[in-house]
């Protein structure tokens, strides 16, 4: 079994190459100003008052930054960081040691928070208003509560489904924040920014083309920026330009609107197999090969907010600009 926690400042999604890359303050988070505006507001107002940070609750798709600001977070208020996440805490047990733990002001970041299973959610709501955990020892007539007080912290959830979040766990976060895909103009910084740390010399046009094809999404705009970095180094050239990216990308299958080879085979197959839908999710899901959830959480945000798919009571649906787009490729 895994360690239901990781106490360390990268997390088991970090790859050593993104460990540079992360933020380390509000002012290097690219985007997101009214995220980071209501974020400085807390933490600069818990500081003053030297009280433990508000519980926080972060939502949205995948690589947006939701553990880059957990880690701000902790930097900010001079703490230590503790990273969890919702299917790895199995029984109140392992909540109670994970809590019991913490220091004064510590953070505890759980992701997939919405994963929690029921017992330790209920654990968690008094834990998260009277910093008091009341557990249940023995089963039987030997059955007996304990109570164990613990020191005020701050936990920062994440999730990539806020509506599966229950009212009675959401109403005990100080801030729900929410994280939107970036605008590529944005995410053109994220990568100026990534290629500065990597000390890469890349067009204003080049980087432009890597932040448009990134559905939006820092960690993408990362992993692409490096791939055209190998990309760069074999074919011997320094400096990086628009054509260089344009094959690098290409390579990857990626096209101009940053869609990858999953998405693609998604759309075809409502399109050819489903003639355009409404397809259910699950049948949808067996037919590409892929996890449900992974479809939910993953591509088909980014689908329905391209424009490509619409969500209806039947099922996924293509638009005429999904059939456009396919048809466009397969000339
Ligand atoms: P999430 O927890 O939402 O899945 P992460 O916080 O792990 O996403 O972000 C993935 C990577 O993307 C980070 O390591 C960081 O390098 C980069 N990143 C995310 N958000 C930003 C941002 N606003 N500015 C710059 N880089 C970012």
């Amino acid at each position: 079994m895994t360690e239901p926690f990781i106490k360390s400042s990268w997390t088991k999604q970090d790859s050593p190459f993104e460990i540079p890359l992360r933020p380390q303050s509000l002012i290097d988070f690219v985007g997101q100003d009214p995220v980071r505006k209501r974020l400085q507001i807390v933490i600069d107002a818990a500081k003053e008052r030297k009280e433990a940070l508000g519980h926080c609750l972060f939502s949205g798709p995948p690589g947006l930054g939701k553990t880059t600001l957990a880690h701000i977070i902790a930097k900010s208020m001079e703490t230590q960081l503790v990273l969890t996440s919702g299917p790895a805490i199995e029984k109140p047990g392992d909540l109670a040691g994970l809590l019991s733990n913490l220091k004064f002001g510590d953070v505890l970041f759980i992701d997939e928070i919405h994963r929690l299973n029921k017992t330790a959610e209920e654990y968690l709501y008094s834990a998260m208003e009277d910093f008091s955990l009341d557990l249940m020892i023995d089963s039987g007539p030997s059955a007996r509560s304990v109570q164990i007080k613990l020191n005020p912290f701050t936990l920062v959830g994440a999730t990539t489904r806020s509506g599966l979040i229950s009212a009675p766990m959401r109403s005990r976060f100080l801030i729900s924040l929410r994280l939107d895909y970036y605008e590529p103009h944005i995410l053109q910084k994220v990568v100026e920014r990534s290629s500065k740390l990597l000390t890469l010399t890349l067009d204003s046009d080049a980087s432009f083309e890597i932040a448009k094809r990134s559905r939006g999404t820092p960690r993408i705009a990362n992993n692409l920026l490096r791939f055209v970095r190998d990309f760069a180094q074999t074919h011997k050239q320094k400096k990086i330009h628009l054509q260089m990216v344009k094959e690098a990308l290409d390579l990857l299958a990626i096209d101009e609107y940053g869609l990858d080879e999953m998405d693609k085979k998604i759309l075809k197959l409502i399109i050819e197999h489903h003639n355009g839908g409404p397809v259910g999710i699950n049948n949808l899901a067996v037919s590409v090969g892929e996890e449900a959830h992974t479809l939910e959480e993953v591509h088909e945000p980014f689908l329905i907010m391209q424009g490509f798919i619409k969500r209806t009571p039947r099922g996924r649906e293509t638009t005429a600009l999904a059939k456009q787009h396919i048809q466009k490729l397969e000339f």
